[in-house]
């Protein structure tokens, strides 16, 4: 038999409050996640509607019990299903409970959510008004609180019920009763917050150039020919002028009547690119941001759904906004990791957007200046259309790049951060005051804490990290907080040799400002950005030309435009090169490419100067030549070679415990059973994760490659089922990451 489970209010908070019915056999194929359906409910004949979210072939209490659904709700096919069926996709393919799942598609509505703006009319004509006023002064005893609700009303005939009950301290008892006798009546209109301000920018007009043309014309005519369910990567330099194709392109949406989702990393969800977007559209746009309060969040998802707005921008989670005629979905920055989930489920935006969109028969597009190798690779093999934009806009040039060996600045006796081409280039653009951006691919005050002598490193006692000193004497664990004062000897040898050798952006803004004392500088990492705006402040300031140097970490490389900067140093370049996972390189090569897409996007030309210890890496080279097609190849080959995404899928099982044995025992089971039930499986691991301890939870991990992707579902799929009976390791949790954005 087979049984749903039905969830009645979708917009309450307890998603969780499902209830669980029989699917008659003729109604077994047509009921499936997201599917409205009618049941009895309650006693006597009620029927109500709900929305199937599970399907199983367990009854949940004595079968006798369990009513059988009526029917299937045909005739419109609500936003809610829809969002239910990419719930249950997502749950499938990436490994969560469907709650979870829920949680994530379906905004949920708390109480108070919505702030109701009410509004008290007066009623009354000025003769019965009086009439009313006089006799409410005859009574003897009479409430001052009325005799004031009454004048007040008398001279100004509408009030904010909030300017009465707060301003004015009256009951709102009384409102209500004058709008019993009919003096006034109560309007509420739900006001929903609108989080753009406008800050009007002046732009002129402008023209698409023809490699702008050339890729709007191409998805036009698909369009034309009825070809709308395609996704589309858009591979365009830095400066290329993709923002603009974008903006065409919702044009051509909107007059179509359909809505769109724009997709921005939330680094870059700047007060310059939202603007672009609010200029050009107006109030069809809305946008939402992790800052927001979920309340308000709600709100902008009601505008969507109402259709007050058509044009939603935002960080992953924007993915979800309910839409109803959805037609196209924009990912800007493709390759960024932060469209990875790091909660359960643990999807990818991109994926689940080309799932979405193939349920509205909506256009998918991709754009990036350095494209993941997955959609790349796709790309070159024809799933996604490729569509490329090769030069920047105006016939401004590239960037020249070049690179510095700091191995030779160390052995010509240059212990500086700043390498001798560096400071003279840094010199030269102060005489000509032009701007500076100077990339540190780190946070904090300088790196681990060693001994000179002896080689000690100084870690957190509960996570495996190195310590990271701050603010001078203090030593800080990045992952737990752990916080504890730098040791002035050695506590392995006693040796006084003991300090920081890696600088941090806190470290380069000191030596920056001790030797070029007239320059103002500016310095952008997590430390200076905590406040609200910290982030835009910054950006802004650089902007007016507050400061000559900005010195920041990758936060810097993202959403504005600095007209004046002619020169960015990358000061090491191969930080990001020794991570502990296999995207290494990828990640090196983005990073150096777009913070060297930083120079020379006005009317000036651009330097970057590269600086590293290893000069010889593809990934810096490649970067420097920004050359997209020489960086895929070799580390497609590099892929291709150990297996690794995008020639093979990844699914990483993370066992955690505070018993590390336990942990063990549960990852070396999981083991055991994918062995034994699985003819040929590469299970890696179990082994300590890159990470081995966080705050003392232990943790193991194991990889599985696997070319079909299905495949990875049906392991994982086993497994959960284990986990469901096995009571061996109860003092373990367990979860699943497909294709992995980062070590763990
Ligand atoms: P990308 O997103 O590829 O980095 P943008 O769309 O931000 O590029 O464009 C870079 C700058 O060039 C922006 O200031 C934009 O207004 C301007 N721009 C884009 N297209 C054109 C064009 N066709 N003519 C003139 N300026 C343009
Ligand atoms: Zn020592
Ligand atoms: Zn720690």
């Amino acid at each position: 038999m087979t049984f749903a489970d039905i969830i009645l209010d979708i917009s309450l908070e307890k998603l969780d409050k499902t209830f669980q019915y029989m699917i008659p056999e003729e109604l077994l194929s047509s009921v499936h996640p997201g599917t409205q359906v009618v049941i009895p409910f309650g006693k006597g004949s009620r029927r109500i509607k709900g929305f199937v979210v599970d399907i199983s072939h367990e009854p949940k209490l004595d079968i006798a019990k369990i009513k059988p659904i009526c029917g299937v709700v045909k005739d419109s096919i609500p936003i809610e299903s829809q969002l239910i069926e990419l719930a249950a996709w997502m749950k499938k393919n990436y490994g969560s409970t469907m709650n979870q799942a829920l949680k994530t598609v379906i905004p949920i509505k708390k109480k108070q959510s919505i702030k109701e703006k009410k509004r008290v009319v007066f009623k009354l004509d000025e003769k019965m008004a009086r009439d009313e006023y006089a006799s409410l002064m005859a009574r003897t005893n009479h409430s001052v609180a009325k005799e004031e609700l009454l004048k007040a009303l008398m001279e100004k005939s509408v009030i904010d019920w909030d300017v009465i009950v707060n301003d004015m301290d009256i009951p709102s008892s009384i409102i209500r009763d004058f709008e019993k006798k009919g003096f006034v009546d109560v309007l509420s209109d739900r006001v929903f917050r609108n989080p753009v301000k406008a800050d009007v920018v002046d732009r002129a007009d402008i023209v698409l150039n023809d490699d702008q043309s050339n890729v709007c014309n191409r998805i036009f005519t698909d369009w034309l020919n009825g070809d709308f369910n395609n996704t589309y990567l858009i591979h365009g330099v830095t400066g290329s002028g993709k923002t603009e194709v974008y903006m065409e392109i919702l044009k051509k949406t909107l007059d179509r009547g359909k809505s769109a989702i724009v997709l921005i990393p939330e680094i870059a969800l700047t007060y310059q690119t939202v603007n672009r977007f609010y200029d050009r559209f107006g109030d069809k746009v809305s946008i939402i941001n992790s800052r927001m309060t979920p309340a308000e969040r709600f709100d902008q998802f009601e505008r969507a759904k109402s259709g007050d707005v058509s044009i939603m921008v935002g960080p992953r989670s924007a993915l979800f906004t309910p839409f109803t005629n959805l037609g196209l979905i924009i990912i800007d920055e493709e390759h960024e990791s932060s469209y990875k989930s790091e909660v359960a489920p643990r999807y990818h935006a991109r994926e689940t957007a080309i799932a979405r969109a193939k349920m509205n028969d909506a256009t998918v597009i991709l754009g990036s200046a350095t494209p993941s190798l997955e959609s790349y690779d796709r790309a070159v093999k024809g799933e996604y259309i490729l569509l490329e934009m090769n030069s920047r806009v105006m016939e401004r040039p590239l960037p020249k790049c070049e690179i510095v060996d700091l191995r030779d600045e160390l052995m010509s006796g240059n212990r500086s951060i700043l390498s001798r081409k560096l400071q003279t280039a840094i010199d030269d653009r102060l005489k000509k005051k032009e701007q500076v951006m100077l990339f540190l691919n780190r946070r904090g005050m300088m790196g681990f804490i060693s001994c000179r002598a002896c080689g000690h490193v100084i870690k957190c006692p509960h996570c495996d990290v190195s310590l990271s000193l701050h603010g001078g004497d203090k030593l800080r664990c990045h992952y737990c907080g752990y916080e504890t004062q730098k040791p002035k000897e050695c506590p392995e040898c006693g040796s006084k040799y003991i300090g920081g050798f890696k600088a941090g952006t806190q470290k380069v803004e000191e030596l920056v400002k001790a030797q070029y004392p007239s320059a103002r500088v500016l310095r952008m990492d997590m430390d200076t950005t905590k406040g609200k705006n910290g982030h835009q402040d910054i950006l802004r300031a650089f902007a007016n030309h507050e400061a000559d140097i900005l010195i920041g970490t990758q936060m810097i490389v993202k959403g504005h435009d600095f007209n004046d900067v002619t020169l960015v140093g990358i000061l090491a370049a191969d930080m990001s090169l020794n991570a502990s996972d296999f995207h290494g390189a990828e990640r090196t090569f983005q990073l150096v490419t777009q913070a060297a897409g930083r120079a020379g996007r006005g009317d000036l030309a651009g330097e970057v100067i590269i600086q590293t210890y290893q000069p010889d890496n593809y990934s810096v080279v490649a970067a420097a030549a920004q050359d997209y097609k020489a960086f895929y190849k070799q580390e497609i080959a590099y892929r291709n070679l150990m297996d690794y995404p995008p020639a093979s899928h990844m699914l990483l099982v993370l066992v955690t415990s505070t018993v590390e044995n336990q942990a063990m025992g549960q990852a070396q089971a999981i083991v055991n059973l994918l062995e034994k039930n699985f003819d040929g499986i590469r299970c890696m691991g179990p082994g300590d994760a890159g990470i081995a301890r966080i705050n003392d939870v232990y943790r193991k991990v194991i990889y599985i490659k696997e070319a079909d992707y299905n495949r990875l579902i049906a392991y994982k799929d086993q497994v959960e089922k284990y986990l469901l009976e096995s009571k061996e390791f109860a003092n373990t949790a367990t979860w699943f990451d497909f294709d992995p954005m980062s070590g763990f």
